[in-house]
């Protein structure tokens, strides 16, 4: 199994990440993607990514973080982005994206957005994305960008019709904890729905804790529990879950190699 997004290098996770990321290994996580949120927070995460080999990581503003200078921040992920290259861990432009659910407009929102489609399809790199509320201007920004690179709708929830709309745009769907509360029909209607070719797994850990474990810190060690809520919409087992979304992250992703 692979998580396609934890947030491993946020202060949650500053005193043991290293243990979490073997726990997972010990749990049948064999690659972890950690998504970018702020300019900070790409530094520590190169870091992280040279020290351990199962660990993937992206670039992006975090709309949640809006850079008080947008310009000046975008300026230095051109540069990350042109620094790193794809030869190292770096896979995707992320986490990007539009939250209606924040005070920041959305207009700004959209710009930061967009220009970082730019950056990604320069460079030639999928992208994570995150929404909140925001599926019809996501879609209306890649469509104005003829955004091409595809990658991943993080967290995904919605109808059948938005899904669809993604994966016609080149797009899998981020599967998380969502799927694991009874009480998410829709979701669990829409990603029951969907076939697993077009599904990734995810934890976002720490945040969005899975059914039954609410209030403690999400963990990529859970992510069996994401696969396992899935393997029953699907009615099928854990092992053809593993290896269709593992085969979907290397499809997106490029890299599906085994820790070491
Ligand atoms: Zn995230």
């Amino acid at each position: 199994m692979i998580d396609s997004h934890c947030h491993l290098d946020l202060p949650a996770f500053a005193n043991d990440w290293e243990a979490v990321v073997a726990e997972s290994q010990a749990q049948g996580v064999r690659r972890m993607l950690i998504p970018g949120t702020t300019e900070s927070g790409w530094r520590k995460q190169c870091l992280m990514a040279q020290r351990i080999s199962c660990l993937d990581i992206a670039f992006g503003l975090h709309p949640y973080f809006f850079p008080t200078q947008a310009d000046k921040a975008l300026t230095t992920l051109a540069d990350r982005l042109a620094d790193t290259g794809r030869s190292a861990a770096l896979v995707a432009v992320g986490e990007i994206g539009i939250d209606a659910s924040i005070d920041t407009p959305l207009d700004k929102q959209q710009y930061l957005f967009e220009e970082q489609l730019g950056l990604a399809a320069r460079h030639h790199l999928p992208v994570i994305l995150h929404h909140r509320r925001s599926h019809h201007l996501l879609i209306e920004s890649l469509k104005r960008c003829q955004f091409s690179g595809g990658g991943v709708v993080h967290a995904f929830s919605g109808s059948e019709q938005v899904a669809k709309s993604y994966i016609d745009l080149g797009f899998r769907l981020g599967v998380g904890g969502t799927i694991t509360y009874a009480r998410a029909k829709k979701t669990r209607q829409t990603i029951g729905k969907t076939d697993i070719n077009h599904l990734l797994l995810e934890t976002d850990a720490p945040d969005m804790p899975l059914a039954g474990r609410q209030g403690s810190r999400n963990s990529p060690v859970f992510l069996a529990e994401v696969a396992t809520a899935l393997a029953q919409l699907h009615n099928t087992t854990l092992a053809a879950v593993s290896e269709q979304t593992d085969s979907n992250y290397q499809s997106v992703f490029g890299r599906v190699n085994h820790c070491k």
